[in-house]
């Protein structure tokens, strides 16, 4: 059985390598795909194409040369196109997929948080939250919106931290990190300290690689701004653990 990982996330790593190094994977071949997006990226086992498709058409030429037999998105929860393109391309072939998301976050006791649908929802939030230094884990290419929101008002200070130096605008007042998780509780709140934030803005991207800034935020009482995930669109079973992907894999090589 021939299968396309969509990648560019832990949980596509930790199933290249589940298919790559147990008795489970065995006569299942993969090859895993990223976008190119990021300069040094984090490589899968096994074997691995970059760059995109060219649309809903390249992916299904693409499917239908490789003679691919499953699909499995295991993009980031905020990929939204590719999610898309996968959901047209294998229906329009016939292709099964399935789309591997792990959980959202979930607020507990003592977290300060406030959901909004979307980056522009969440500037204009930001725009009445919290003093002091904002604190922008939010990715480098939704930083323009924040630019846009904020050049009238170049008072707040902003810390951005991206895994790639942004190539738009970006706010006023800007102190940029360039870092990639996984981080520590205990590094984050040093560094919340050290720059005065007083508002941490994330994606409810969830897993474990970058939640310990909602531990450190709780812990200083800091208000937190969360920008709700797009839907998965109707149709593909959804997974939201490596091993039920695995089991779905599993139980279509068997047949
Ligand atoms: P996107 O907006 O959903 O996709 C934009 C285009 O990038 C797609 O139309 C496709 O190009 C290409 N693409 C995306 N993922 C691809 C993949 N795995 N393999 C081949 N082509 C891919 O995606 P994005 O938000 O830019 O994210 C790009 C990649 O970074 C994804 O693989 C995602 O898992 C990873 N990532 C994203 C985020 C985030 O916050 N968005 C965070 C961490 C990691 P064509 O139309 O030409 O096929």
């Amino acid at each position: 059985m021939r299968v396309l990982i969509l990648g560019g996330t832990g949980e596509a790593r930790a199933l290249a390598a589940e298919l790559a190094g147990t008795e489970s994977g065995a006569g299942i071949e993969f090859v895993s795909s990223l976008a190119g997006r990021v300069s040094n990226p984090a490589l899968p086992v096994g074997v691995v194409r970059i760059g995109g498709f060219g649309g809903v058409d390249g992916l299904v030429a693409y499917l239908s040369a490789e003679g691919v037999d499953a699909v499995i998105d295991a993009t980031h929860p905020f990929a939204a196109t590719i999610t898309g393109h996968a959901v047209a391309a294998t229906g329009r072939l016939g292709v099964p997929l399935l789309v591997l998301r792990r959980p959202g976050w979930t607020a507990g006791a003592g977290d300060r948080w406030q959901r909004v649908p979307d980056i522009g929802a969440a500037a204009e939030a930001l725009a009445t939250v919290g003093a002091g230094t904002a604190f922008l884990t939010t990715g480098r290419r939704d930083l323009s919106v924040f630019a846009d929101r904020f050049a009238a008002e170049p008072v707040r200070r902003f810390l951005v931290r991206t895994v790639d130096p942004p190539a738009g605008p970006v706010p006023p007042n800007l102190r940029l990190l360039l870092d990639r998780g996984p981080y520590t509780v205990a590094g984050e709140r040093a560094l919340m300290i050290e720059h005065q934030v007083g508002v941490l803005v994330t994606k409810d991207s969830g897993g474990p690689m970058t939640a310990a800034k909602l531990t450190a935020a709780r812990e200083l009482g800091l208000p937190v701004i969360v920008v709700d995930r797009p839907p998965v669109p109707d149709g593909p079973p959804v997974a939201d653990s490596v091993a039920e992907a695995v089991r779905w894999l599993v139980a279509r090589a068997d047949r």
